[in-house]
């Protein structure tokens, strides 16, 4: 399948909307100093669940607070019709939020005599994400005939590559834990220009490995959930360690080159409040922390 690109520029455009990890920035309930820093100062050091637009028109994941995200800044949902889903966690995929897509295609005279809760025309909005997940969004569309909710799946196969407005997407398999699910890292390229997506993830699987090798990829935008953490305590997600151990073997295999950009996202109170970050402890030439609203060239 593909769609082209509606003439948008040569780069891929990133917008990272959200970056913190599952529990946000702060986290809900924590008092420790780095959230009461967060809840004190505010701005960048406010981190949400975790979501990036690509070409300002394709979504990768989308929590509960998606739609607060956009409004935030200034965007269109309705810009959004393809929506590629990483994996289950409630985090990254608010299930019931597509139900509220059942609606008529009629006027609002008519329509609102029998509560309806979207009146007017929509595009098909595109949804590619696991089998489990896609199951999981079928379950919720009970107000009426599916075809109703305007939605079309696409499931998700490891190594199956699609293209969406001129981006060719490659799923991968994510070595992340999710009970009954599999979760999934991509590859996204365009024009020349490519990136690699890894959240979440822990340690790459040996076939990710060697799907990757000599993808000399310009950009790796990567969780870094459990910071300082040990590495036992922190199963299932990165650390700084195993984010170094894994840049290291990427330089090794060619899957990275030594100027290609490391960002950092997924981000949880084990770090730093953006504001306090003097640096990052990596050996890596070029890395960012990502903050919520940082817009990326490819
Ligand atoms: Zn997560
Ligand atoms: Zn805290
Ligand atoms: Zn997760």
């Amino acid at each position: 399948m593909s769609y082209d690109n509606g003439g948008l520029n040569m780069d891929l455009t990133l917008r990272l909307l959200g970056t913190g990890a599952a529990e946000g920035y702060p986290s809900h309930w924590c008092m420790c100093e780095h959230c009461m820093w967060a809840r004190d100062y505010g701005g960048r050091n406010i981190r949400r669940s975790s979501a990036v637009l690509l070409d300002e028109r394709i979504l990768i994941d989308f929590p509960a607070d998606i739609f607060m995200q956009l409004q935030l800044h200034s965007l269109d949902i309705f810009m959004i019709d393809h929506i590629i889903i990483s994996h289950g966690h409630g985090d990254h995929f608010h299930t019931n939020t597509f139900r509220w897509r059942y609606g008529e295609d009629s006027s609002q005279k008519d329509a609102m005599t029998r509560l309806p809760f979207r009146i007017g025309t929509i595009s098909p909005l595109h949804i590619y994400a696991s089998r489990e997940n896609i199951e999981s969004i079928k379950a919720t569309l009970t107000f009426g005939p599916e075809d109703r909710f305007g939605l079309v799946f696409h499931k998700l196969r490891p190594g199956e590559s699609f293209e969406v407005y001129g981006i060719q997407v490659t799923p991968l398999l994510s070595s992340h834990k999710v009970a009954g699910d599999t979760a999934f890292n991509f590859v996204f390229r365009k024009s020349g220009t490519s990136l690699l997506y890894l959240v979440d993830s822990d340690m790459l699987l040996p076939e990710t490995w060697s799907a990757l090798e000599n993808a000399e990829v310009d950009m790796v935008v990567a969780e870094c959930t459990a910071w300082n953490m040990d590495d036992r305590l922190s199963a299932g997600h990165m650390n700084l360690a195993k984010l170094q151990l894994t840049w290291n073997e990427a330089l090794a295999r060619k899957v990275v080159r030594p100027c290609s950009k490391l960002v950092l996202t997924h981000l949880s109170h084990l770090s730093p409040p953006h504001d306090l970050l003097t640096g990052v402890p990596l050996d890596v030439d070029n890395v960012v922390v990502g903050f919520d609203g940082m817009v990326l060239q490819v």
